[in-house]
């Protein structure tokens, strides 16, 4: 019955049928069921005419109508009386629909009212106010919390008020009665203290008083986040006991004599911890997928190379890969100060590398003389073949994603470990859903001794006290990047509002024998590169930029970041950006230049990146302002779609029924008991109306 069109149900015919399927997509009696109040109207409460002068939300009062009379002519039109009680009086105005409206008003009549007080002309005025009889709230005794539906400007307009809606439930329940199929484990239900889904479902809709409904909001939320975590889990423990990964039996030379000979300082306790973890999965006998989160400079290369050092000391090769040519070149640079020590065989293989070049590093990787290769894409394509490749790091992984994770895990029969690293933090109750089947490491401190990047807000009128502090700077013998927010509208306005910065800059350090890098998003990426090695070999000093320097370019020597029109980037951008700096011994600093006029919350942003440097908390407040769905890039928005659930609010929710799923299924990961059957029926069926869910991993 639940599967039937909602055209049958009464009071809604194929008009409005029609109606609800274009613009909410509802088609089925199970979709109306699934449509939730988004609030309720608390319909207990009545407001005193008096008390409503500081009031922005709906309100109900109770009183009486005098002065009922149309006024203005033409499109000014309107009906407008005076709204009373024994406090005061404002004012009720209709722009439509009124002479319906005066035939129906009476004015010794008692009414309830409810609407959004206005304050117009230092009057209080409520416009298309809800009206009820004392009678017809009587006849609704019971609906104390009244629901209101999440809606369109649409339907509002053919009708669908808050009434109707609830006659339509009213429908829907008369007719599907109350015997919904219970979808939770009785155990649960028991230890949660949650209500069946009757119950549930029927105060969501028909709230019986506040403790039911919050009992009802929790037990659906709860639902909704188990058949998710239920469904990451699955995928997750799929992984690791059907997927056999290498096992690196020991711990040897290699690793040994580079981290008691070679490496130039202590590890930190977060660096020591997340190499447990990996050593962890790596002798278990399942296929590590592993996502490394830690911030810029939390030193997550030297964790890469121990986990390296851990398959070449049990016979295998190492990759890692990098989303740009300069970062696998850095990459490349650093870890071979530290395998030349060892005695170990790296290469680079990206882009541009040469023919003759690129056949040695095939057969040197076939034969097994090669330890390490470290890349680009280029180390994803199919002609580049190991011997046997034991583990795979990829950095950054917003530039790479699932599709190339799976290209790496093609390289070898057994799959090789993989390790992700990234430098975006996303927090820990996003990680939950949008990397529910990876496990998490988090390198969260930063090694002793740096300088936190000082960050400071300027306005624009003080630019020219900026650049002289630059200018100040650069004489000590640093650098500075000046970075231009992109416009995105128009490639050419882009590239227009780029140079004449460029020049303005120029003309200001004119006769200081500063040379100057320009580095934009029309340049073609060998260029790009080219101009950004001379920034790091210092032969210009300062770098003007649009966005495209975000990634990973280390240039330990500048010392400033100055984001011009900071107001304009989102706060994972500055952060990124300002992780630029700060890279050496000096002290460096982040400028972020802003217009006087600042809206709310671009002025947050500014006042969280000038109070802290954790890039944790930074993802919060971005997690806050923006949602989870523009977190993670367009590409993955839309996924986030929770009927009921809140991503943020629910968070202890969502652990929780992690662990409850995960006790589920560590005994029974596919569900085959007996007394899972239920459970497996409601996944299925999940899984195919939730399909999205499986692009993720
Ligand atoms: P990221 O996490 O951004 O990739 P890196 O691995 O590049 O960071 O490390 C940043 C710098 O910190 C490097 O110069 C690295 O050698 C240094 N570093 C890493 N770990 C430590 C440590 N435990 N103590 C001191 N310096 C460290
Ligand atoms: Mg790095």
């Amino acid at each position: 019955m639940l599967q039937n069109s909602i055209k049958y149900l009464k009071g809604i015919g194929t008009i409005r049928a029609e109606l609800l399927e274009k613009e909410l997509g509802i088609k089925t009696y199970e979709d109306l069921l699934n449509h939730f109040p988004f609030r309720y109207i608390d319909r207990t409460k009545f407001y005193q005419v008096k008390d409503i002068r500081n009031i922005n939300a709906d309100i109900q009062l109770k009183g009486k109508i005098s002065n009922l009379q149309e006024t203005g002519t033409g499109r000014k039109k309107r009906l407008t009386a005076t709204f009373y009680d024994e406090t005061g009086d404002i004012e009720l105005v209709w722009f439509r629909n009124y002479k319906y409206i005066q035939s129906k008003l009476n004015t010794n009549d008692t009414y309830i009212i409810y609407g959004r007080p206005n304050l117009f002309n230092r009057k209080i005025n409520i416009a298309h106010p809800e009206i009820e009889t004392l009678e017809d709230r009587q006849k609704k005794a019971f609906l104390k919390l009244q629901p209101v539906y999440p809606s369109t400007e649409k339907l509002i307009k053919k009708g669908f008020s808050t009434r109707l809606w609830t006659q339509i439930m009213t429908a829907l329940f008369n007719e599907v009665g109350l015997n919904f199929k219970e979808s939770l484990p009785e155990n649960i239900l028991h230890e949660l203290k949650l209500p069946d889904k009757n119950q549930a479902l029927f105060n969501i809709h028909f709230p019986q008083s506040l403790e039911l409904l919050h009992k009802a909001r929790t037990r659906l939320k709860f639902e909704e986040l188990f058949y998710l975590q239920l469904q990451l889990l699955q995928k997750n423990l799929h992984r690791k006991r059907k997927i056999k990964g290498h096992i690196f039996e020991q711990i040897g030379y290699y690793f040994n004599t580079f981290y008691k000979h070679v490496l130039p300082f202590e590890l930190t306790g977060a660096q020591k911890r997340v190499i447990k973890e990996i050593r962890k999965d790596v002798k278990s006998g399942a296929q590590m997928n592993r996502l490394l989160q830690g911030d810029v400079g939390s030193g997550k290369t030297i964790v890469a190379l121990l986990s390296m050092l851990m398959a070449i000391d049990n016979g295998y090769q190492a990759s890692m890969i990098a989303p740009t040519e300069i970062l696998a070149q850095q990459h490349y640079k650093n870890l071979k100060t530290f395998t030349d020590k060892l005695g170990l065989n790296i290469n680079l293989l990206t882009g541009s590398t040469k023919k003759k070049e690129r056949n040695e590093i095939a057969e040197n990787l076939i034969n097994g003389n090669l330890h390490i290769l470290v890349g680009t894409h280029a180390v994803l394509e199919d002609v580049v073949k190991f011997k046997n490749l034991g583990i795979a790091i990829i950095d950054e992984q917003h530039r790479f994603g699932v599709a190339q994770r799976a290209k790496m895990w093609r390289k070898n029969t057994i799959p090789p470990h993989i390790l992700v690293m990234t430098a975006t933090p996303i927090p820990r109750t996003l990680a939950l859903t949008h990397y529910g089947d990876l496990d998490i490491s988090i390198i969260d401190e930063l090694p002793p001794g740096r300088k936190p990047v000082q960050t400071i807000h300027r306005y624009r009128k003080d630019k020219l006290k900026v650049f002289e502090f630059i200018k100040r700077e650069i004489a000590k013998g640093h650098q500075a990047y000046v970075v231009f927010p992109l416009i995105e509208e128009s490639e050419m306005m882009d590239y227009q509002n780029l140079t004449d910065n460029y020049e303005k800059i120029k003309k200001f350090f004119e006769g200081t024998g500063y040379q100057i890098s320009m580095v934009h998003g029309k340049m073609k990426p060998d260029e790009k590169e080219a101009e950004m090695l001379k920034f790091k070999n210092n032969e210009t000093q300062i770098m003007v930029a649009t966005t495209v320097i975000e990634v990973g370019v280390d240039v330990p020597n500048a010392s400033i970041m100055l984001i011009e029109s900071a107001e304009r980037f989102g706060l994972s951008q500055l952060h990124q950006l300002r992780g630029r700096v700060g890279r050496g011994a000096e002290q460096s600093y982040c400028i972020l230049m802003t217009d006087y006029k600042l809206s709310q919350e671009a002025r947050i942003r500014i006042e969280t990146m000038t109070s802290t440097n954790d890039g944790f908390k930074i993802a919060e407040v971005d997690l806050k302002l923006r949602g989870p769905g523009n977190i993670l890039g367009t590409q993955q928005s839309g996924l986030m779609r929770f009927r009921i659930a809140d991503i943020i609010k629910d968070a202890p929710l969502m652990r929780t029924a992690r662990q409850y799923a995960y006790r589920i299924l560590k005994d029974d990961m596919n569900l085959e008991k007996p007394e899972h059957q239920n459970l497996k029926f409601f996944l299925q069926k999940q899984i195919k109306e939730t399909g999205f869910w499986n692009l993720i991993g």
